[in-house]
Formats: structure tokens, C-alpha cells, sequence
């Protein structure tokens, strides 16, 4: 998340670029469900900035109806994809029935899927996010120099680059 960009305001008073954050190629014509963790502490340190942060609340956020599928899909899907075999394995320890050496190795490999497309979807949808919210200033990451300009020129801000964003929840 190397680009932050500052504003004085929150989100729902700024304007949003038309071209969605996550894939920089469709317009939005979607939104998708993001949860923001308000920060207890800041810690400045040149070039890097420290957060420790509670209370999450959800917003939604502009984005073309692909990526909003993906992040609805993976996000309905993942944890069935984790959960659903280890159910049907234990199924078969107690009902004893045949395959179960099969049933072992597809739960394995189900459970991994889910677990790689939990964190793509972390990863894709981080690529704009409300990093902070103060009193005095929203501080937005931004993972792509070409939208922190779009958007900080949209809405006649600045933002600059960072080497590295740490936030922890
Ligand atoms: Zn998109």
C-alpha cells in the first residue's frame, strides 16, 4: 500500500474516479462491502507509518460488476470450500463409508483452495482502502500511483509515497 493520499474529509463526502480501484479496467457500476478498523494509535516515524486499530465498521465502495462478483463469489464460497469437506470426511468416519482415503485428499485440497482464494480476495480488494480516520484527516492506501492521482486530483488533494504501511488490528 504505498501511495496515501489525505483529506480532510471522509469518503461519502469526496468524489470516487468512475474507473474501478481493483482492476483499473471496467467502469464502476457496482459497490462491494468493506470493513475499516478505526485506529486506537498513530505512531509518525519518517517514511513509514504505525497503526494500531479496533472497532470495525463496514462502508461500501464503487467497483465494476466483475470485481464486485469476484469479491461476492470467493467470499460466499471460500469458507464452504474450507468447512463443506471436513464435514463430509468426519461423515465418513462415523458412518463409515467407503473412499475415505479420497474424501481425505480432496477436503486437503478443497481446504487449500479456499484458504489461496481468501487471501487473493484480501489482497485484490486492499488495492484502495480507508487507511485512517481521524478528527482531522482521512488517510487513504492506495496501491496504484495511477488512481491515487485520479482520485487525489479529483478531489483536489494530495499523496505521496510511502515505503511502507503497517496496520495492525
Ligand atoms: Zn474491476
Amino acid at each position: 500500500m504505498p501511495y496515501v493520499i489525505k483529506s480532510k474529509y471522509g469518503l461519502s463526502a469526496l468524489n470516487i474516479p468512475t474507473t474501478c480501484a481493483y482492476c483499473s479496467d471496467h467502469k464502476t457500476d457496482d459497490s462491494i462491502e468493506l470493513t475499516y478498523a478505526k485506529n486506537q494509535m498513530v505512531i509518525p516515524i519518517p517514511g513509514l507509518l504505525l497503526f494500531f486499530s479496533y472497532d470495525l465498521y463496514r462502508y461500501r465502495f464503487p467497483a465494476c460488476h466483475q470485481c464486485a462478483r469476484l469479491f461476492r463469489v470467493i467470499g460466499a464460497l471460500g469458507p464452504v470450500a474450507i468447512v463443506l469437506p471436513w464435514i463430509l470426511f468426519l461423515l465418513t468416519i462415523f458412518l463409515s463409508w467407503t473412499h475415505g482415503e479420497r474424501i481425505l485428499i480432496a477436503a486437503q485440497v478443497s481446504s487449500a483452495l479456499g484458504v489461496i482464494a481468501l487471501f487473493y480476495k484480501q489482497w485484490k480488494f486492499r488495492a484502495f482502502r480507508v487507511g485512517h480516520e481521524g478528527d482531522r484527516e482521512t488517510l487513504f492506501f492506495c496501491r496504484s500511483q495511477r488512481y491515487a492521482e485520479d482520485f487525489s486530483a479529483l478531489n483536489d488533494l494530495s499523496y505521496e509515497y510511502k515505503f511502507f504501511v503497517f496496520k495492525v488490528r
